[in-house]
């Protein structure tokens, strides 16, 4: 863990000559709940931003709200991240276990007068808030404590708040929105160190981002309104604020605010349906982000080597679940066959489907690939690979019902019982077969493909029965042909 009250020491880089600081980006989550897509998006944008500077990404977590922590969320946010891959350089840190470097420094800010004790009542706040609402006035601390409060003293519960610039503007650049403008006047004296000892959010996070040496804070535009209090801060201080990136919001495919109903769950239900770390990782990058040409579908390495500030886009991301599916098949579709096997094996085992052979597996992957949306749509699509014992569907019984099923079914297995067993080769005895037999098409192919693996659509078929093998063709075909006669 870094010094207390040091600053990060910057880490000097040399690029043509010049001395350049490494740039340091954090993920500063609050453990409140369940990380949601936001979270991710932000977590995403950050670690992608140190990685393609070749800077640091660092975990924080900003636990000063005991009242709103939630049991196993620390860890939640931890496995998350990892899931997805973003590694951490530094952390994480707790504010929690910081308390002291905040005090310190909120009472330099008061010796300096630039902040001040507040012993006002939680009552006597609320009361005023009743009469300011009452008079139609803007809400906030009418500033009675700030030029003193006779009679009380810092041994006695109370607040530390900011005194603001009461007239001017506070001015910053932020990178996606440009530069903003906020009147003081508006801006509250807010609270920075609360009467149990743990600061605010405002404060810590300022301290925080200034004392780990944070060059850019990347965070979703809830927290814009909250910059220039931050913004005051840092000048109180005399710190040279970080730069400022505030991606715009997500929102559904409906323009509203993402909510569940646009299937937004916690991010942990995301990694349990089957998406691939890669793929998700992709989609989160795409939501706010653009490589400025026509790519979507990018490696991790791609994205690390395109991500820039200058790509961030200044209007509402669109979170699109079935572009997320669309991006998960691209992922799949990517991956070797010997590494797509190997993620899939588990699948299957759990399914009872174990004891395969790792090249048997990969040929049914080759073959299957460009079909999953999902890994575990192999346990469905792919099972008459696994067993003898699939389904029939029913949709498809009309193959086995024609009276000539049975015949044309024998007459494939005999053709193929002494087949040279390549795609290729199976289909050209098939077709001969089929001639003779007075089939082509569809009336030629489904009832054979029904035959061998119970489904009226899959993958190629001649591609199928090579990787089935010519014993079980032949059996299947057999077998249908039988269950064709009794119909
Ligand atoms: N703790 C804040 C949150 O939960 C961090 C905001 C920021 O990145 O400054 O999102």
């Amino acid at each position: 863990m870094r010094g207390r009250a040091q600053r990060a020491p910057s880490r000097a880089g040399q690029t043509g000559g010049a001395a350049v600081s490494t740039l340091r980006t954090r993920f500063a989550p609050s453990p409140t709940g369940s990380m949601h897509i936001g979270n991710a998006r932000t977590a995403a944008f950050a670690w992608l931003l140190a990685r393609h500077h070749g800077g640091q990404f660092i975990l924080r977590i900003e636990d000063t709200d005991r009242t709103r922590y939630v049991e196993g969320s620390v860890e939640e946010i931890q496995d998350g991240l990892k899931w997805l891959g973003l590694d951490w350089d530094e952390g994480p840190f707790f504010q929690s276990q910081r308390l002291e470097i905040y005090r310190e420094l909120a009472e330099q800010l008061v010796r300096e007068g630039k902040a001040y004790r507040c012993w006002c009542s939680p009552e006597r706040l609320a009361q005023m808030r009743e009469e300011q609402k009452a008079a139609g006035l803007p809400t906030g601390y009418d500033r009675r404590c700030r030029e003193g409060a006779p009679g009380h003293t810092p041994g006695e519960p109370h607040v530390i708040r900011f005194a603001m610039p009461l007239d001017g503007v506070t001015e910053f650049h932020d990178h996606v929105r440009g530069t903003l403008s906020f009147e003081n006047a508006l801006i509250d004296d807010f609270v920075m160190l609360k009467a149990d000892g743990f600061p605010t959010y405002q404060f810590a996070n300022v301290v925080d981002d200034h004392l780990m040496g944070i060059t850019h804070v990347v965070r979703s535009d809830e927290w814009l309104s909250s910059t220039p209090k931050h913004v005051q801060l840092y000048a109180a201080f005399g710190w040279e604020p970080p730069q400022f990136v505030h991606p715009a919001l997500i929102l559904g495919p409906d323009r509203s605010k993402l909510s569940k109903r646009h299937g937004a769950v916690s991010f942990r239900e995301f990694t349990q349906m089957g998406y691939l770390p890669d793929a998700l990782l992709n989609f989160l990058a795409l939501l706010g982000w653009s490589p400025g040409d026509n790519r979507e579908v990018m490696t991790r390495q791609e994205l690390i080597e395109a991500f820039d500030i200058p790509g961030i886009v200044n209007h509402p991301a669109i979170f699109d679940r079935q572009k997320l599916d669309w991006l998960n098949r691209q992922h799949i579709r990517m991956l070797p066959d010997g590494e797509l096997a190997r993620r899939v094996k588990p699948l299957l085992e759990e399914k009872g489907f174990g004891g395969l052979q790792d090249g048997y597996l990969e040929s049914v992957v080759r073959v299957m690939k460009d079909r999953l949306t999902f890994l575990h749509d192999i346990v469905e699509l792919a099972c008459y690979f696994f067993t003898d014992e699939f389904e029939y569907e029913e949709k498809g019984g009309k193959w086995l019902q024609d009276p000539g099923a049975a015949q044309f079914l024998e007459g494939i297995a005999d053709a193929l019982k002494d087949c040279e067993w390549s795609d290729a080769a199976i289909e050209a005895r098939v077709r001969e077969a089929g001639e003779k037999l007075g089939r082509e098409g569809g009336a030629l192919i489904h009832p054979i493909r029904y035959a061998c693996t119970g489904k009226t659509v899959g993958p190629s078929l001649f591609a199928a029965l090579e990787t089935l093998g010519r014993d079980r063709v032949v059996r299947r075909l057999r077998r249908a042909a039988d269950l064709a006669r009794v119909q």
